[in-house]
């Protein structure tokens, strides 16, 4: 029996607690996979789960941590092989199922995709569920037939995980990009990862008419409420805006006018539920398609003993770029 090193997060008649642990290989859930993880990633969903302030994890105790790297080293499945490298991510990985705030992990292989060269473990991380969530967005503006010739693409939030990912991806493929935020000082950073103009988030903010300026053919929207409703109002015919974030709010004050006038699409994209012909699909592509300097400007390497301190921290402050822990 091995013992290793694992956050746990309990609710109990004390309160709600978060603290390292030593663990055994009995204690891991249900899987058919077993790895030792290299790397993890500190989400904003992580953060909920270590602080409580947020019903991310849905039963008690739990290892946090949505995104894990690892290496197996023990399968019942003929699909994969001691020694296999495998991400993670999503798939109710810590918040119902032991995740990557560990050395260890017993997993379904039903939510691992094998890394795909050249990702290396710890830039699969930096990528990790913002990355995917944005190639995701990126497929789906694909299969509504949307190409870089049709015009210019817009991404919102474009600082933060997704919306940084959105942008290289996209300009990647050819689009022209132009770039959303609230941190005009973001400008330099966003046009370094592809953004071809940079625009003001507060022009995006205020409620606008039905039917606006044909601006976009595409969009990447990661803030939901007034701010999809504007870009809605600005896709041009036959355009499309992924939808896959809330940070501007859960409502959606828009009109039918863009969808039964121009034919816009509202393209919905989650990343959570276990698709995994999606998934492979959409790491190869990430593999294939992001500069590998690009991902690494956007990474922090911490230690796992300052990864509860900073997971605690994600939730009252902006975190900029991505997290990565390393396993001892
Ligand atoms: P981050 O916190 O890294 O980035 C969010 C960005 O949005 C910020 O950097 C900021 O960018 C902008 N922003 C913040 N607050 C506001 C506001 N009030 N109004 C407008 N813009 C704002 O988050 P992530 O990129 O990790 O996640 C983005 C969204 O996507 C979240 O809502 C998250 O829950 C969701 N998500 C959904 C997934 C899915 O499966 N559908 C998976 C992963 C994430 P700037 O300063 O550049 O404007």
């Amino acid at each position: 029996m091995r013992s290793f090193k694992a956050i746990r997060v309990d609710k109990n008649s004390q309160g709600y607690e978060a603290d390292y642990v030593e663990m055994s290989d009995s204690a891991l859930m249900d899987g058919d996979v077993d790895v030792d993880v290299l790397y993890s990633a500190i989400n904003y969903k992580d953060g909920l789960a270590v602080t409580g302030k947020g019903p991310v994890v849905r039963r008690f105790p739990m290892v946090p941590g949505v995104d894990l790297v690892g290496r197996v080293t023990g399968t019942g499945r003929p699909d994969f092989a001691v020694g296999d490298l495998v991400v993670a991510t999503g798939c109710g990985v810590g918040e119902a199922h032991f995740g990557g705030f560990a050395q260890r992990a017993r997993l379904s292989g039903d939510w691992l995709v094998k890394l795909p060269e050249p990702l290396t473990p710890a830039r699969a991380m930096t990528v990790g569920t913002a990355g995917l969530t944005a190639m995701f967005c990126v497929l789906a503006l694909e299969r509504h037939g949307l190409k870089p010739a049709d015009g210019l693409a817009v991404v919102s939030g474009a600082s933060g995980g997704v919306g940084s990912f959105a942008v290289a991806l996209l300009a990647r493929a050819g689009w022209r990009v132009a770039a959303i935020t609230g941190h005009a000082a973001e400008a330099d950073y966003l046009k370094s990862i592809g953004a071809a103009e940079v625009l003001a988030r507060d022009a995006f903010s205020a409620p606008g008419k039905a039917l606006q300026a044909q601006l976009f053919a595409a969009g990447v929207d990661t803030v939901g409420g007034v701010t999809l409703a504007n870009l809605l109002s600005q896709t041009q015919f036959d355009g499309a805006v992924a939808a896959c974030g809330n940070v501007g709010g859960m409502d959606l004050p828009a009109s039918v006018a863009p969808f039964i006038l121009r034919g816009v699409a509202l393209l919905g994209v989650e990343s959570v539920r276990p698709r995994i012909e999606l998934r492979r699909a959409a790491w190869a592509r990430i593999a294939a398609d992001l500069d590998t300097a690009i991902i690494d400007a956007m990474c922090e390497i911490i230690p796992f003993d300052q990864a509860l301190e900073r997971a605690r921290s994600i939730v009252s402050g902006k975190v900029r770029g991505r997290v990565v822990i390393e396993m001892p």
